[in-house]
């Protein structure tokens, strides 16, 4: 703590935009460092000097250079520590032009300031301890959620639960850690040979919360980054047109979020309030014989990168041969399967659908579903909701990791307590069980943020954007 003080003391002052930069009611432009005071002080005449002001207030005033002014704006100041960054905060909201923003940001670099880089004033609020590093990657999540899940993700992290579920696993590592450590220095008092039995409960209790974590995390990076959708049929099935309904139902307003793979994703579509992410389909939409010229191997491929693939089938066929030679190149347990032109269906077609159909994928076992009428959208919507979320996750009362970054590291915690829980069961000497066990906590402490190389730090920060 005393280090990151005095690693704060020695910073500069930035400014940066805060913002948006289109035309707007306003711009604010945020100031942060030692010097925020002084540096606004120097272009912002007000009644009352700011460095005279109490933390966490208003001030009326002009922006002016050489007695001619810029801008008529409202600064709020928050100081060292209770600004966002711990250290001194000016945010001055100037009209919303972008013309007049630069202004006023120049004169705050000739004033002192320098430009801050992405990210630089979230980057600053965690190494002054403001927040953990499970908390500044929430701010990214609330900023690039695209859906209810990632806002619920992201709010939840920014009130550090994730931060306190982590720590918590770690306090009983650590416990364990302790006690071996005291029997390994003092073995006349302490004798783990009795103790191994009650560990290596704790350790299973300890990698299955962590299991369960690990399961809902990742259930949640579909939910908040999208489900990776497959649209899939027969030619002429209607996948095009129900790509056409899916995407042009609700258009989407996600956010890009960097470092997720999309480049497969033609569509990204807000779909009952999760998100899809449309793959290209166009392969399986154009060939003319999918079973001879795409194979089983090139659906295969595309089933394996999608976490859905709707399947269309003619519901006047039923499930023909061609669609079971299709299917087959699927995990049954990513399909859903849309009876497709429910509109056209006559009675005489039902009996030939149910006769065809008959076998372990049944057409019954679909949605009867209309491109053409929407017949069917608000079931598969329901359908997907299930499938996706019931049972999987209750976003009320239950943390979720949100970044990659920490469900890779909390991987790595599972199989260090997994090798000390292997390593007891061998009869390992107690040295190595608390070696695993030091670096299942290490492993847990980088999820928050701790002992962390600058490398990772500015991976975490790069995707920030500016003036955050
Ligand atoms: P794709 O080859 O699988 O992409 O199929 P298309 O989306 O191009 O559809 C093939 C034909 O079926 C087009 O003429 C569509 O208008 C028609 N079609 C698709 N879905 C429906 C539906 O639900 N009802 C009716 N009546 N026609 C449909």
């Amino acid at each position: 703590m005393k280090m990151k003080a005095e690693r704060a003391m020695k910073s500069d002052t930035i400014a940066a935009i805060s913002s948006g930069m289109t035309v707007s009611g306003l711009i604010v432009i945020r100031v942060s460092g030692p010097d925020a005071v002084t540096v606004a002080e120097r272009v912002f005449r007000a009644k009352k000097p700011l460095s005279e002001a109490e933390t966490h207030t208003v001030h009326h005033g002009f922006i002016e250079k050489d007695g001619v002014a810029a801008d008529e704006v409202l600064v709020s100041l928050m100081k060292a520590p209770h600004g966002y960054t711990g250290e001194d905060v000016v945010e001055i909201s100037c009209h919303g032009g972008p013309f007049v923003a630069e202004k006023v940001l120049s004169l705050l670099f000739e004033a002192g300031a320098r430009p801050a880089e992405p990210g630089e004033f979230t980057k600053r609020a965690f190494l002054n301890g403001k927040m953990d590093l499970s908390k500044a990657e929430s701010v990214i999540g609330v900023i690039t959620a695209g859906n209810e899940f990632a806002l619920r993700a992201g709010v939840d992290g920014l009130k550090g639960r994730i931060g306190n579920e982590i720590r918590v696993l770690r306090e009983k590592l650590l416990d364990e850690v302790a006690k071996i450590e005291a029997a390994l220095d003092d073995p006349e008092h302490y004798d783990l040979s009795d103790d191994k039995e009650r560990l290596g409960e704790v350790l299973a209790g300890a990698e299955k919360e962590a299991e369960a974590l690990l399961a809902r995390s990742e259930s949640g990076t579909v939910l908040r980054e999208g489900i990776r959708t497959v649209i899939a049929g027969r030619p002429n099935a209607g996948k095009s047109s129900l790509l056409n309904l899916v995407a042009g139902a609700e258009k989407s307003i996600v956010t890009e979020i960097p470092g997720t793979t999309r480049d497969v994703v033609e569509d990204t579509v807000s779909f009952g309030g999760l998100t899809l992410l449309l793959a290209d389909t166009a392969g399986l939409r154009e060939t003319s014989d999918p079973v001879e010229k795409i194979g089983v191997e090139k659906a295969n491929r595309a089933a394996e990168n999608a976490d859905l693939i709707l399947y269309l089938a003619d519901a006047r066929e039923g499930i023909t041969a061609e669609d079971r030679a299709i299917l087959s190149a699927f995990p049954e347990e990513k399909v859903i399967l849309l009876r497709n032109k429910a509109d056209l269906v006559t009675e005489a077609d039902g009996e030939t659908a149910q006769r065809s159909g008959a076998g372990a994928r049944s057409l019954s076992d679909g949605i009867l579903f209309s491109c053409k009428t929407g017949e069917g959208l608000e079931t598969l919507k329901k359908a997907v909701y299930e499938r996706f979320v019931t049972g999987k996750i209750s976003f009320n009362d239950e943390v979720i990791l949100t970044s990659r970054r920490q469900i890779g590291d909390l991987k790595d915690a599972i199989d260090s307590i997994r090798g000390a829980r292997e390593g007891i069961r061998r009869g390992d000497s107690e040295e190595f069980i608390s070696a695993d066990l030091t670096a299942a906590y290490a492993a847990l402490g980088r999820i928050i943020g701790e002992a962390v190389g600058e490398d990772v730090i500015d991976r975490v920060f790069e995707k920030f954007c500016m003036g955050k």
